[in-house]
């Protein structure tokens, strides 16, 4: 329909997610034409630095030449094969390389194609596990209040924020939660991981004979507000899950792909999951792609003569040849441009660039893990993230604070310029939001 402009077209048509499409009343959609670097262009040609990396997607800029490259190679040689009964170069090679990069601590990889998939697969994966064990009754799972694995049934299960769960909670076996070591105040950072992991301990002693598996975003809980907490927690929940014979599943889906400083958030820990679950960043934010890395000894529980303790879950497009070259174009980004080493540079000039924002009165508990910047704007409307979506835009910035928490994960490719730029323009976007 032609004679319709696209931005009606697309509230016609499209079932915009996370959306109450009657929001768009009143903020309108961004009819997007094209994106470069850490920028999307709209229609009229307004510009906006994507400081969220579409929603934590994006590592390396939009249309990055690279990856680019690569994914159109792959494109005229093999777009997609099943994986069951066949395999290809991208797959395997991928799979080799992220093997590599937990030191072959987690070295099969199983295929999926977003995030909330892999939290599942993770789960069953687990709970299979322990019924090819001859314990079937550890099949339930524990979360960290305030956790968030994806939206799909099984992943809404470890998942505790209300406003993606509660409606379907008649739906979903709810896990159990127990408390979350994240703390506002960095000087309580270090007792409430104490404090949470005695929980943790006290909880597994008297649930572990039902327990599969706990399920954790290490380091910092993104979607309930970038909550970020210390790594000893880390430590210290491997520590009673091994105590306790119960997995560990490592959710880092967002903190992954050297989000907070790390190649793997349980670095800084120097701890191994018994599962780890990536998607995001990992392929560069091109294409859809999750994996669920584990052991050697989860392996080994499910080969045998027997079918059925095989693991049969699949999906149409597992292991997609597209998405894991992009995957690879990524890796290979962060090898020769030695990535985490720049990020470092990035973040300190980001973190000066913000001291003035950091100490402003209407702004509190400014924090920082590796590449994820948030803090909390003293509000009580309770549509400031919408107003303040609003107002970045004006101020050519796409910011999408969660309630009145604004955060930024930005590409990993800023310059000191541009990260003056973020820091203004996101003390201009609350301006206007405060003032809406
Ligand atoms: C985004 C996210 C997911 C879900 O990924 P989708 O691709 O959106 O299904 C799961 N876990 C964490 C920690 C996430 O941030």
């Amino acid at each position: 329909m032609p004679s319709k402009n696209l931005l009606q077209r697309s509230l016609d048509a499209v079932w915009h997610p996370c959306t109450q499409m009657k929001q768009h009343e009143r903020f309108p959609l961004v009819p997007l034409a094209r994106g470069e670097g850490l920028w999307l262009y709209d229609t009229n040609g307004r510009r906006y630095f994507d400081a969220v990396s579409s929603w934590w997607v994006n590592l390396f800029g939009h249309c990055n030449p690279r990856i680019n490259a690569a994914i159109a190679k792959q494109l005229g040689t093999l777009e997609h094969a099943m994986l069951a009964g066949f395999t290809h170069a991208p797959v395997v090679e991928l799979s080799e390389r992220l093997s590599a990069l937990t030191g072959g601590a987690l070295g099969h990889a199983f295929f999926a194609s977003d995030g909330a998939s892999a939290t599942e697969i993770a789960l069953k994966m687990s709970a299979h596990f322990w019924r090819n064990s001859g314990k079937p009754a550890k099949n339930r799972f524990v979360c960290l209040a305030g956790s968030y694995h994806g939206e799909t049934a099984g992943a809404l299960s470890v998942t505790d924020i209300a406003l993606f769960r509660d409606a379907y909670a008649p739906l979903v076996r709810q896990s159990e939660t127990v408390p979350s070591p994240a703390a506002a105040d960095p000087l309580a950072m270090a007792q409430a991981a104490a404090t949470a992991a005695d929980a943790l301990d006290a909880w597994l002693a008297t649930h572990a004979d039902t327990t599969a598996a706990l399920i954790i975003e290490p380091l910092v809980q993104c979607a309930t507000g970038m909550a970020m907490y210390d790594a000893v927690y880390l430590q210290r929940a491997r520590a009673a899950c091994d105590r306790h014979q119960v997995h560990l599943i490592a959710d880092e889906i967002a903190v992954g792909c050297g989000r907070t400083g790390s190649f793997f958030a349980c670095e800084q820990a120097g701890i191994q999951p018994d599962f780890l679950c990536l998607s995001k960043g990992i392929s560069g934010g091109y294409l859809p792609l999750s994996i669920v890395l584990s052991t050697d000894s989860i392996y080994r529980a499910f080969y045998d003569d027997s079918t059925i303790r095989g693991f049969l879950h699949s999906h149409s497009y597992t292991g997609n040849p597209l998405a894991c070259t992009a995957a690879l174009a990524t890796l290979d980004i962060f090898e020769t441009d030695q990535v985490l080493a720049a990020n470092r540079q990035r973040a300190a000039a980001l973190t000066t660039a913000a001291q003035t924002l950091a100490q402003d009165s209407r702004v509190s508990n400014f924090r920082r893990t590796g590449m994820i910047w948030a803090f909390d704007v003293r509000s009580d409307d309770p549509s400031f993230g919408r107003k303040a979506f609003a107002a970045g835009l004006d101020c050519e910035i796409l910011l999408r604070p969660i309630g009145s928490t604004v955060y930024w994960m930005p590409p990993y490719l800023f310059d000191d310029a541009d990260a003056a730029f973020l820091v203004q323009r996101t003390g201009d976007a609350i301006d206007a939001a405060l003032a809406a």
